[in-house]
């Protein structure tokens, strides 16, 4: 069986879903709301568990009531932990309505702005017991989600372990002629055999010029016998994303093209070293723009450094230049610097890390000396 990926051995996480509704009522105290209506997934799955697609969690200070319809019965049976479960005949959000409390004037009901549709927005509206007053309270979970507990952080280690055994898997693969594709799909393919649930986002294999399209998704291009092939992938592990980015050169790199790739892995260090507790965030993107610019392509940086990553493979918090977020132990974020240069090619260098109190604990365990293929 040629590069079978192991998976990692299984680590005890329980997930503290009381705790997390506990903090949340917090939230909502301080924000004047008696309700909140959660409909976005992956906090379903952060406040309760819940892993289908469909469901809503109705949180007051007193209750936690979740709503589903009948496809997922014997799912929330087994899922759903401190909240009372409710299959409904009705649209989940009809029987939410019914049974919201509106015996005092004036309830505040909040929604999650950023994840509901125009269309279930106005339904909503129909529905409303009279006196429910709706506010939105986008952001309001995700607030929560930025700082990791230990267990989550174990299922983050996990997949940070998996993921990173699959760019040894693509090296196999990477040879001039070869489509960008293929070399996903054999990825993809040792991801699901690991025990993925899923790649956390499409795989990217950018090759030759083509890798200087920072989200070069993979496509039918072939390899070609002399350039960088950037490699940016991530698998979803019990519910949590991993992500990295390695680039590779196929051929002789010139000595040009050989700085570039320092510039990069020098920018990434700097930016690693630049994370601790108590900084902002927007430091940590001055540490890496800094070498870049010095090496006279901070023109070429295009992006932010790195972002926050848990149940989602994009979250809070941004590492971009203007961000004043401080960031906290147990946040888990990826530095990635790169540079593209239209017409000759591009390098991304990503790692994961966790925020800690003295600095940080860098998860992805592959080296980044540019590897030649
Ligand atoms: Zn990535
Ligand atoms: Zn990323």
């Amino acid at each position: 069986m040629p590069g079978r990926v192991k998976a990692p051995v299984p680590v005890d996480c329980a997930m503290d879903h009381s705790g997390r509704q506990a903090r949340l009522r917090e939230a909502l105290q301080n924000s004047k709301l008696d309700f909140l209506l959660v409909t976005h997934p992956p906090n379903l799955r952060y406040l309760c568990g819940f892993t289908g697609s469909t469901g809503i969690l109705l949180l007051g200070q007193r209750s936690s009531v979740f709503f589903t319809d009948g496809r997922y019965t014997e799912q929330a049976r087994l899922e759903v932990e401190s909240a009372r479960a409710v299959i409904s005949r009705k649209p989940p959000l009809a029987e939410a309505c019914a049974r919201l409390d509106a015996g005092r004037r004036g309830t505040s009901l909040g929604i999650e702005s950023d994840h509901m549709t125009v269309s279930a927005r106005s339904r909503l509206r129909q529905l409303l017991p009279r006196g429910v007053r709706l506010r939105e309270s986008a952001g309001l979970v995700e607030q929560g989600r930025r700082v990791k507990e230990a267990a989550e952080i174990a299922r983050l280690r996990a997949a940070v372990l998996v993921g990173d055994q699959l760019f040894s898997r693509a090296l196999e693969v990477i040879r001039p002629g070869v489509t960008e594709s293929e070399v996903a799909a054999e990825l993809e393919y040792a991801a699901r055999r690991a025990g993925a649930e899923a790649m956390s986002f499409p795989t990217i294999v950018a090759a030759g010029t083509r890798s200087a399209l920072p989200h070069g998704q993979a496509s039918s291009a072939r390899i070609p016998r002399s350039g960088f092939v950037v490699l940016d992938f991530g698998v979803i592990l019990a519910g949590y994303c991993s992500d990295m980015t390695r680039t590779v050169y196929v051929g002789r790199p010139t000595r040009r093209e050989r700085s570039w790739y320092e510039a990069v892995r020098e920018a990434q260090g700097a930016a690693t070293r630049a994370v601790r507790a108590g900084r902002v965030s927007g430091e940590v993107d001055q540490a890496a723009r800094k070498v870049l610019q010095r090496e006279g392509l901070g023109h070429y940086f295009t992006h932010s450094t790195g972002h926050g990553v848990g149940l989602e493979i994009h979250e809070a918090p941004r590492l971009a230049s203007r961000e004043t977020e401080v960031l906290r132990a147990g946040m888990v974020v990826t530095i990635e610097p790169g540079v593209y240069l239209p017409g000759k090619g591009g390098v991304r260098i990503e790692d994961m890390v966790v925020v800690t109190e003295g600095g940080c604990e860098v998860l992805t365990p592959t080296g980044k000396e540019l590897i030649t293929v």
